[in-house]
C-alpha cells in the first residue's frame, strides 16, 4: 500500500477513536488502546486529528494518558479550561514590530500596538497566550459594529484571522490614520 493512503487509513482510524470516546466505557477501552505503544501511529494520528480540529496540546506529550489525550482531542478540555480562564493583563510593552514603547492602556488590556496595530500570534482566544506560532499579526481590515471599530488581523505565518476592538481611548489610543488607511484598502 501506498505511504499516504497508509497515513489516511490512520487517520480515519483516529476520527473513529476521537467520535466514539464520548461514553466513558468508550473513553476507558480507546484510552488504553493509545497507552500501548503498538499503537503509537494512532496515538500520533489522535494527536494530528485534535490539532487539526485547532486544539493545543500540553509540551509533554508523552507522559499524557490516552484516555486525556482523546477528551483533548476532542476539544472538551481545551475549551473549558481556556474560556473560564483568560489571562489578560493590561501592562506596557515594546513593540515588536515598530519599537513602539506602548504604556498600559488604563482601562483595558490591550492586544495589538497603537502606533503600527501588529500584534503577535501568541493566542488562540484572547489573552490565552496559548499559540506556539509567534507569526506577527497584522491588521488587515476594519468593520464598525455598533459605532466600534473592529481590527481584523491575520498572521503573516499560519494565516489565522481574529477581530479585536480598536482602543479609541485611554493612554495611547489606537492610531486612528492607519486604521482609516484599512478601510480604505478594504473598500477599493
Ligand atoms: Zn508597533
Ligand atoms: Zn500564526
Amino acid at each position: 500500500m501506498a505511504r499516504s493512503e497508509d497515513d489516511k487509513s490512520v487517520q480515519q482510524e483516529a476520527r473513529d477513536a476521537i467520535d466514539a470516546s464520548k461514553s466513558r466505557r468508550a473513553l476507558k477501552r480507546l484510552g488504553a488502546m493509545l497507552d500501548d505503544p503498538k499503537n503509537a501511529a494512532l496515538r500520533n494520528g489522535v494527536v494530528k486529528e485534535g490539532q487539526k480540529r485547532g486544539v493545543v496540546f500540553p509540551d509533554e506529550l508523552s507522559a499524557v494518558p490516552g484516555k486525556r489525550l482523546l477528551r483533548l482531542a476532542r476539544g472538551r478540555e481545551q475549551s473549558s479550561r481556556i474560556r473560564a480562564n483568560p489571562i489578560a493583563k493590561d501592562e506596557s510593552f515594546i513593540c515588536n514590530h515598530c519599537a513602539a514603547d506602548v504604556p498600559a492602556h488604563g482601562r483595558t488590556a490591550r492586544n495589538h500596538c497603537p502606533e503600527c496595530l501588529s500584534s503577535l500570534h501568541v493566542d488562540e482566544v484572547p489573552g490565552d497566550r496559548l499559540s506556539q506560532c509567534g507569526g506577527r499579526m497584522e491588521a488587515v481590515g476594519v468593520a464598525l459594529k455598533n459605532g466600534e471599530a473592529i481590527l481584523l488581523h491575520q498572521c503573516h505565518r499560519c494565516g489565522q484571522t481574529s477581530r479585536n476592538r480598536a482602543l479609541l481611548d485611554g493612554n495611547n489610543p489606537d492610531n486612528w490614520k492607519l486604521i482609516t488607511k484599512l478601510s480604505t484598502r478594504g473598500h477599493s
